[in-house]
């Protein structure tokens, strides 16, 4: 089910979470068509489906935030995206095309191969831009 969740969500719902999260204060809509550059409409097309899937809460006149679950999406998100720029940089990419190219292409990958790439480069908790957080499962067995 979770998986599944994760797997409709297409890039630009993928930013808009990421967004939401990282601001950590509720939004407005003009501020997020701003960020993003759109019409405010077409902000507000996205946020209603984030709605919908149950990850964003948008009360009519309040401000815009994260569900409870929308947050532990984002984590995983962010977690993703992070683990694959490093990994991306390791291999020899210039940090700065690492973390837009995992941006590009991180909607299409599971959370079993991000936690495959994760083990094998030894469940790093810091990447080219920004903190990785640790997933339950992938990184426990560091601690035990
Ligand atoms: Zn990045
Ligand atoms: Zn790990």
């Amino acid at each position: 089910m979770r998986a599944d969740r994760e797997g409709m969500l297409t890039p630009r719902r993928i930013a808009y979470l990421k967004f939401l999260y990282e601001r950590i204060e509720p939004v407005s809509n003009a501020e997020i068509a701003a960020r993003f550059s759109v019409d405010p409409s077409t902000s507000s097309k996205t946020i209603r489906m984030l709605v919908e899937a149950g990850l964003v809460d948008h009360a009519p006149y309040q401000r815009i935030r994260l569900s409870d679950q929308g947050r532990r999406c984002a984590e995983f998100l962010l977690r993703r995206h992070r683990v694959l720029a490093l990994a991306f940089s390791r291999l020899g990419v210039d940090p700065t095309v690492a973390c837009e190219q995992a941006s590009r292409c991180e909607a299409q990958i599971p959370r079993e191969v991000v936690n495959a790439i994760c083990a094998a480069m030894g469940h790093p908790t810091t990447s080219v831009c920004g903190r990785i957080t640790r997933d339950r499962v992938c990184c426990s067995s560091e601690e035990r």
